[in-house]
């Protein structure tokens, strides 16, 4: 397991970019990109998702969340840890509502995601726990 720079560190992030964002963005064409900011600490409502909080300067976008299972290296003071880059691993798992709807709860590199509309406000809702339970 990756130790993962803590919280205030000054660090240098590179990670990959989407296959969906490469094709969307004519500008930013490479397979990489670099972040440069200070760890900003993980938001109680991003807990289900593994990602790392970046301050970033711009005022457009003052901090981002950059996915772990993104990253290519992170650099922090004279340390580059370099991350190997795991390939996706899905599984989606049918939950079946309080009202009888069957929810879909997507596990992708160990986050997870609900098509509910409590995961989509609150980050994390009761399928994705009664899924961790199992
Ligand atoms: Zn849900």
């Amino acid at each position: 397991m990756t130790v993962l720079p803590k919280v205030g560190e000054e660090v240098t992030v590179v990670c990959k970019r989407s296959d969906l964002e490469r094709k969307v963005s004519l500008v930013h064409s490479s397979k990489y990109q670099t972040f440069y900011g200070t760890i900003y600490p993980t938001q109680s409502w991003q807990k289900a998702r593994k990602s790392l909080n970046l301050t970033t300067g711009n005022n457009f976008f003052p901090w981002r969340e950059i996915p772990l299972h993104t990253i290519v290296s992170i650099t922090h003071g004279n340390n580059t840890i370099k991350v190997k880059i795991e390939k996706p691993h899905k599984k989606i798992y049918k939950v079946k509502g309080s009202t009888g709807t069957i929810y879909n709860v997507l596990k992708s590199n160990g986050a997870f995601s609900c098509d509910c509309i409590g995961f989509k406000f609150h980050g994390n809702c009761k399928h994705i726990k009664a899924v961790n339970k199992t």
